[in-house]
């Protein structure tokens, strides 16, 4: 079971250290990323928690393990 455990709402974070701009993240998440024409990527810091599976599988796919989702524990 999904537990909320951060007040405010799970976040979700990209360490650009790590990130490379494959956009993976899009393709599973259209709703919280985009890899805009520049070649930047934004992204929705504070999730809703229906945005939960889609944040977790762009993390789980992300290549470079460069999302991070803060607030939500699995029980
Ligand atoms: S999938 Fe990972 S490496 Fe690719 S753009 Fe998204 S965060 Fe960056």
């Amino acid at each position: 079971m999904r537990k909320l455990t951060l007040r405010g709402g799970p976040r979700i974070a990209v360490d650009d250290d790590r990130c490379e701009l494959y956009g993976i993240c899009q393709w599973e998440a259209p709703d919280i990323f985009e890899l805009d024409r520049d070649g930047r990527l934004k992204y929705r810091r504070q999730l809703e928690p229906d945005d939960y599976d889609q944040a977790a599988a762009a993390a789980r796919c992300c290549p470079m393990q460069a999302i991070v989702i803060r607030g939500f524990s699995e029980e």
